[in-house]
């Protein structure tokens, strides 16, 4: 079969960037943002490497506040879209610098969010980029499908996909694996966040989102995908993603912070 000259395209645009990572939720709510942030600014702690964070959650843009940008501006120069560098070596490009204002909806149909998509996986500027992390949609939408046909030529590494330990979460979450399953994406694993909570008066850990059937580490072991880490409920993740800034800079001794760490050295 002859290719989709858009798989071409973007292959070529971003032939320049080593590892991309999507971060995929069955759910929303369930922190997929908190962890691409997260991911992203962990992964830049690294000298070494260049990140760039990709929001292409068109109905909830996270990024601009959970990076630390809001109210910044993308330029647009005669190669394309410049991204916004919080660091040298941290670049995000966010449908949220496009809103004239933070509480603005986009209410978009399908063909309209596939045109956007397709731009920001092609007319973003990005440096070379050792890792570029997406952060999607929840659910399976028309939106993953353009994302991962669009992207099929290119450096896909795999997906990472966010739960929460409640049934309902990991119901949606068999079909997010399934989705990956059918759609030809490797999975590098689960992270199940909001996994119990450690009490800061006393230290007791409690399991607020009760897994009654053993959460994500069971569906994982039956299913056959590895789980990345468990992150806890942390009020300090809440601050540290309210202010933009990398929790694992902020809190290196936390029991958090290494389970952010364990999952940066896995993928
Ligand atoms: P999603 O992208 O799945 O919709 P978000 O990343 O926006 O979810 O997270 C939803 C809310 O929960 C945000 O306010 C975020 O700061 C908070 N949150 C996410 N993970 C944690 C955590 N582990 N501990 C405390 N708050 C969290």
């Amino acid at each position: 079969a002859k290719e989709d000259p858009a798989v071409a395209e973007v292959a070529a645009k971003l032939s320049n960037v080593k590892h991309i990572i999507l971060v995929l939720s069955g759910k929303g709510g369930v922190g997929k943002s908190t962890v691409s942030s997260q991911l992203a600014q962990t992964l830049a702690m690294d000298d070494e490497l260049n990140i760039g964070l990709l929001d292409i959650d068109i109905c909830g843009p996270s990024a601009p506040r959970m990076m630390g940008l809001e109210g910044q501006e993308i330029h647009q120069s005669n190669e394309g879209w410049s991204p916004v560098y919080v660091e040298d070596n941290l670049a995000v490009m966010s449908v949220g610098f496009l809103l004239p204002s933070k509480n603005d909806a986009i209410i978009w149909r399908g063909p309209r969010k596939n045109g956007l998509i397709m731009q920001f996986l092609t007319d973003v500027v990005w440096d070379s980029l050792d890792y570029l992390i997406i952060d999607t949609p929840p659910g399976t939408s028309d939106e993953h499908i353009s994302i991962i046909k669009y992207l099929k030529s290119a450096n896909v590494a795999g997906a990472v996909v966010v739960t929460t330990p409640q049934e309902v979460a990991l119901l949606d979450v068999r079909k997010e694996l399934s989705f990956c399953a059918k759609t030809e994406t490797p999975v590098l694993g689960v992270v199940e966040n909001m996994s119990g909570f450690i009490c800061p008066k006393c230290s007791h850990e409690s399991q607020i989102f009760k897994p009654v059937s053993g959460g994500a580490e069971a569906m994982c072991d039956e299913l056959g995908y590895e789980l990345l880490g468990k992150i806890p409920l942390d009020p300090d993740v809440l601050m540290a993603t309210e202010g933009g800034k990398c929790f694992y800079r902020e809190k290196p001794e936390s029991l958090t912070s290494t389970a952010f760490k364990n999952i940066v050295d896995k993928i």
